[in-house]
């Protein structure tokens, strides 16, 4: 089975973590803040967290706005449930707005429209979460301009984004937002197994989230509440968790991001031969990049029964027995049954229920041959014939 996404290990990689199991530190040790410090340089920000999933990130970045009960946080359909769970996990509500029809990304009319709405009905947003999906950048400025004008918090979901750039600043560099996500899944970017980091440039907003890592416990003499009473003195001065990336994590992580920019640049190459393959067969290509790069963490097409004759169903089934794992990103978070519960229906979001009938991620990552590229694009026409 030729997969839709997965990791690149090599020796320098493997060494990199045997080493760290030899050392003193397998976790709170010195990798950590080696792979914050590389990663404030590559996004050009102050401050970088470290942690064990972007789904923690999020967490903490939720919960160091202050997003809670009474709060409502909105996202986009078209992500991973975790860019929604992270305000539920809060206590906060959470609703979501439409994407734009041709990047897939948060529409920024729609998130207008919705805020004068909300702005009348009195229920404005505590944070907007968009999402860079594919790797691909929202409209950040316009987002900001709305943050700016409504007062709410912007929290980036750049899980897919690691090296990827917006106009013409790194993604994570928090120009237009607060805090910026990532992930280090093995299907993403670079990867450290499980992992994840928030970089922002607010220095009590990083504070925060490092104290909420680690279970809200601190030894740092500003932020105790009383005198230390020595140097075995800690104090628990809020409620956190341990979400501690180990150091076997942050080794394999800074071993790979040598080779982040040779990722990147083969995930384009192959984007740019998927363009020519597939530009015959009667199917939506994903926009081209113009100015910002994307870091192509996936390669969607749309199969529109009217034009190919087949259902994204029928091209799926065939393409899977013939060892192709294409898959399906994303089915709309506000459809999945525990968010239907919470009362969200079809028709809240039309352009992103549309396109999650039409959508199929081809395989894209960066050790793929172009031989299984062609097999990909065999088994697509034979698909559609
Ligand atoms: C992968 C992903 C996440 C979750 O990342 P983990 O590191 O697996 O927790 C969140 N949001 C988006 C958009 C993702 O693709």
């Amino acid at each position: 089975m030729i997969p839709y996404g997965r990791q690149w290990i090599d020796d320098a990689d493997i060494q990199a973590v045997v080493d760290t199991l030899r050392s003193d530190w397998l976790t709170q040790g010195p990798a950590i803040g080696k792979l914050e410090a590389a990663f404030t340089a590559l996004c050009r920000v102050p401050h970088a967290i470290a942690v064990n999933s972007a789904t923690s990130a999020l967490h903490i970045a939720c919960l160091a706005i202050g997003a809670g009960p009474g709060d409502v946080v909105w996202t986009v359909p078209n992500t991973f449930v975790a860019s929604a769970n992270c305000a539920r996990l809060c206590g906060a509500d959470v609703d979501f707005v439409d994407i734009d029809p041709r990047t897939y990304n948060i529409s920024v009319p729609a998130l207008a429209h919705k805020l004068r709405d909300a702005k009348a009905a009195g229920r404005l947003p505590k944070a907007v979460i968009p999402v860079h999906f594919s790797g691909r950048a929202p409209d950040q400025d316009a987002i900001w301009a709305l943050a700016k004008d409504y007062g709410f918090r912007v929290i980036e979901d750049a899980s897919h984004s690691v090296g990827a750039t917006h106009g013409g600043e790194p993604i994570g560099s928090c120009r237009w937002s607060d805090i910026a996500v990532f992930s280090f899944h093995p299907v993403k970017i670079v990867t450290t197994a499980e992992g994840g980091l928030a970089t922002t440039r607010d220095p009590a907003l990083a504070e925060r989230m490092a104290l909420l890592r680690t279970h809200g416990v601190t030894k740092d003499e500003h932020l105790l509440t009383n005198k230390t009473e020595g140097g075995w003195y800690y104090e628990q001065v809020a409620l956190g968790l341990n979400y501690r990336l180990t150091d076997l994590q942050a080794a394999l992580g800074l071993s790979q991001l040598r080779r982040l920019q040779s990722f990147l640049n083969r995930r384009r190459e192959l984007v740019a031969r998927y363009d020519r393959l597939l530009a015959e067969l009667p199917v939506t290509r994903p926009l081209a990049d113009l100015i910002d790069e994307s870091a192509w963490h996936l390669y969607v097409i749309r199969i529109d029964p009217k034009r190919t004759g087949k259902t994204r169903r029928q091209v799926y089934d065939a393409m899977r027995a013939a060892g192709i794992g294409v898959q399906v990103h994303y089915i709309p978070v506000h459809l999945q049954p525990y968010y239907r519960a919470l009362g969200f229906k079809p028709g809240h979001c039309p352009e992103a229920e549309l396109y999650a009938e039409e959508a199929l991620s081809l395989p894209l990552y960066p050790a793929m041959s172009e031989a299984d590229q062609d097999a990909v694009v065999a088994a697509l026409r034979a698909a559609m014939r």
